[in-house]
C-alpha cells in the first residue's frame, strides 16, 4: 500500500485507493495531502488559543484554501501541496510567537513532515517503512472513531470550499472559521463517541452558514440571478472555456479579453454565471459548453481553444489539449500552467493570446436548457407555486441535486427523472442534472418541470426555498412538505450538504449511488435510527 484515500464515491474497489487514485491522484500527492491535513490540525491547535478578537481572516482563508485544495479533483500538483504545507507551518510559527508560551506545544507538532520524503525511513535491513506520525486515516485504529473523525474532516473540506469562495469576494464569518479550527483540532484528540457524533451534526450546521454566506456574497457582488435559457451552441470566433466556481476569475478574464476577438464560454461548475446579468452584459460572454465534469476529456478536446479551470473539477488531461489547459485559484495539475495572483490581480493575457491563435470551438450539438431558478426567483413566484400545490397540479417536489460521476449505477437518476409521475417538479443544482435535464421538458402551469438553481453551491437555494415553503405553509419541518430528496454525491462538498440537511432535521433522504465507504455500520446505524436514510445501491 503506497497511500490510502477513500474520500470520494469512486474510491478503488469500493474500499479505498491504495496505489494511486481512481481520480488520477498520485500516491505522492495523496500522501502530501495527508501531511497537509496533519499540519492544519497543528495550526488549528494554535488558532484555538488566539483570543477571538485577535483572529484575522488571513488565518481562516489559509485554512479553508488548504482544506479545499485536498477536495477530490481540485489540486493534483505535489509542488503546490508542499507550498501549502510550508505556508501552514510558517503561519503556525508566527502565531506561536504571537501567543507566547501557552502555545509552546504546538510549535513542535507538525514541524518535521514538510515533504513526502520526511514521512519515510529506511530500516537497517533496507525495508522502507512509514514513520509513525499518526497522519494517515488508517493510523486511527478504532474503526468507529476513524469513521466519525473522517466524516468530519471530509465534510470540513467541502464546507471550506464554500467559505473560501465567499472569502475571495470579501465575505467572512469569524464564527465559521473558529468552528473549523475547533473541529479540526477535535479530530486529533481522543473524544467520547457521542461528542464526536455531535460534531458531525455541527459540521452540518456550519455548512449552512458557509453556503448562506456564499449565496449572499454572490448575490451582493454580482446581483440577483434571472432564469435563462442556456445557449449551448458555438460562435465563429475563437473561444476561452472557463470551468470551476471562481466567479471573480471569470470577471477578470472577461474584463481583460474585451475587444480581443475572442468569446468566453462557461463549463461545468461555472454555469451559475449564465444566469447572472452581471456577466451577460459582456458582449463576448457566450453560452455553456459541455456537460458534467467527467466528460471534460472529450469535450475540452473539441473546444479547440484554451481552457481555464478555476477550482474543482479537473481530471487528468489528455495530450490533445493539455497544452491549452490553465489553472487558477486553488486548482492545480503538474505541468499545467497556473495563473497566480499578484497584488489582487491575475494576468490572463497568455490565455487570451493563445485563444487568438486557435480555431473556433466545435459544436457539440447539445440542446439548451433553463437554469437560474435560485431561491430569490422561486420566492418571487410563491403565489403561483402555492396555487399549483393547492390545486393539485404540483403534487410534489423531488430534489435530485448533487454530483455526477462515472459510476454505472448513476443511470438510476435518468431513469427516475423520466419515470416521475405527472405533477412532479424536480429541484436541482450541480452536475447531477446532466443525467436528465435535456430529456425532461415541459411545465406545469408555467412552472418548468425541472428547476435548476445552477452549480452545487446553489444547493443552498433549494434549502432556502424549502425553508421558505415551510413558513408559507406554517409547517413544523421540511418533512411536512411535499418534498422528497434523492441526492447524488461524489466529492466532499456533497457530504457537507448532506450533513446540513440532517442538521435541519430532514428525514428519509436517499443518498447515492452508493454510501460513502468511510461511513461504517456504527454511523450508519446512528443516522438510520434518527433520520431513516437509505441508499440507491447497496451491492
Ligand atoms: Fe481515490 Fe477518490 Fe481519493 Fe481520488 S479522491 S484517491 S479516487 S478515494
Amino acid at each position: 500500500m503506497n497511500m490510502f484515500c477513500y474520500q470520494c464515491q469512486e474510491t478503488g474497489n469500493r474500499k479505498g485507493c491504495t496505489s494511486e487514485g481512481v481520480c488520477g491522484k498520485s500516491d505522492e500527492t495523496a500522501n502530501l495531502q495527508d501531511v497537509l491535513i496533519y499540519c492544519l490540525k497543528g495550526l488549528a491547535y494554535c488558532l484555538r488559543q488566539v483570543p477571538a478578537g485577535e483572529l484575522t481572516p488571513e488565518s481562516g482563508m489559509l485554512v479553508t484554501e488548504c482544506l479545499f485544495a485536498t477536495v477530490t479533483n481540485t489540486n493534483f500538483d505535489s509542488k503546490r501541496i508542499v507550498e501549502y504545507i510550508h505556508k501552514v507551518l510558517e503561519h503556525k510559527r508566527r502565531l506561536a510567537g504571537a501567543v507566547g508560551r501557552d502555545a509552546a506545544p504546538c510549535a513542535t507538532q507538525s514541524e518535521a513532515p514538510a515533504t513526502e520524503q520526511a514521512l519515510w525511513e529506511t530500516k537497517d535491513d533496507g525495508e522502507i517503512y512509514r514513520k509513525s506520525l499518526n497522519i494517515s486515516v488508517l493510523d486511527i485504529k478504532d474503526a468507529d472513531e476513524r469513521s466519525v473523525k473522517e466524516t468530519v474532516v471530509y465534510a470540513l473540506k467541502g464546507m471550506s470550499a464554500y467559505a473560501y469562495h465567499a472569502g475571495v469576494l470579501g465575505y467572512y464569518d469569524a464564527g465559521l472559521f473558529s468552528f473549523i479550527y475547533e473541529a479540526l483540532f477535535s479530530t486529533s484528540i481522543p473524544l467520547p463517541m457521542d461528542q464526536l457524533m455531535e460534531l458531525v451534526f455541527k459540521v452540518g450546521q456550519y455548512t449552512f452558514t458557509a453556503m448562506e454566506l456564499l449565496d449572499r456574497a454572490n448575490s451582493e457582488v454580482y446581483g440577483g440571478p434571472q432564469p435563462v435559457m442556456v445557449d449551448t451552441g458555438v460562435g465563429g470566433r475563437p473561444g476561452i472555456l472557463v470551468s470551476g466556481h471562481e466567479l471573480r476569475d471569470l470577471e477578470m478574464l472577461l474584463d481583460q479579453s474585451q475587444g480581443m476577438g475572442v468569446d468566453v464560454y462557461t463549463n461545468g461548475e461555472m454555469i451559475l454565471a449564465q444566469s447572472l446579468p452581471f456577466f451577460r452584459k459582456y458582449p463576448h460572454f457566450r453560452g455553456n459548453y459541455g456537460n458534467a465534469w467527467w466528460q471534460q476529456t472529450e469535450e475540452f478536446l473539441k473546444f479547440n481553444g484554451p481552457v481555464l479551470v478555476t477550482s474543482n473539477c479537473i481530471v487528468p488531461p489528455e495530450k490533445g489539449y493539455v497544452d491549452r489547459l490553465f489553472t487558477s485559484s486553488v486548482a492545480g495539475y503538474p505541468g499545467v500552467r497556473h495563473i497566480g495572483e499578484i497584488d489582487g490581480k491575475k494576468d490572463f493575457l497568455a490565455i487570451i493570446g493563445l485563444a487568438q491563435r486557435c480555431p473556433p470551438p466545435q459544436d457539440l450539438g447539445e440542446r439548451g436548457f433553463m437554469t437560474g431558478f435560485r431561491h430569490q426567483y422561486l420566492e418571487s413566484i410563491t403565489d403561483d407555486i402555492v396555487n399549483a400545490i393547492k390545486s393539485g397540479k404540483i403534487k410534489r417536489f423531488v430534489v435530485m441535486a448533487g454530483c455526477d460521476g462515472r459510476d454505472q449505477h448513476r443511470s438510476y437518476y435518468t431513469e427516475k427523472a423520466l419515470a416521475l409521475e405527472e405533477g412532479s417538479v424536480i429541484l436541482t443544482a450541480g452536475c447531477a442534472k446532466y443525467r436528465y435535464i435535456k430529456k425532461v421538458t415541459g411545465d406545469i402551469g408555467g412552472i418548468p418541470k425541472v428547476l435548476d438553481a445552477g452549480q452545487c453551491s446553489d444547493s443552498y437555494s433549494i434549502i432556502a426555498f424549502a425553508l421558505h415553503l415551510m413558513k408559507v405553509f406554517h409547517a413544523d419541518s421540511i418533512n411536512d412538505l411535499p418534498v422528497e430528496i434523492d441526492m447524488a454525491w461524489y466529492d466532499q462538498k456533497a457530504i457537507a450538504i448532506f450533513l446540513c440537511l440532517l442538521h435541519l432535521g430532514v428525514k428519509r433522504i436517499k443518498i447515492g449511488p452508493t454510501l460513502p465507504e468511510y461511513i461504517n455500520q456504527y454511523i450508519l446505524g446512528r443516522l438510520t435510527d434518527r433520520y431513516d436514510i437509505s441508499t440507491v445501491y447497496d451491492g
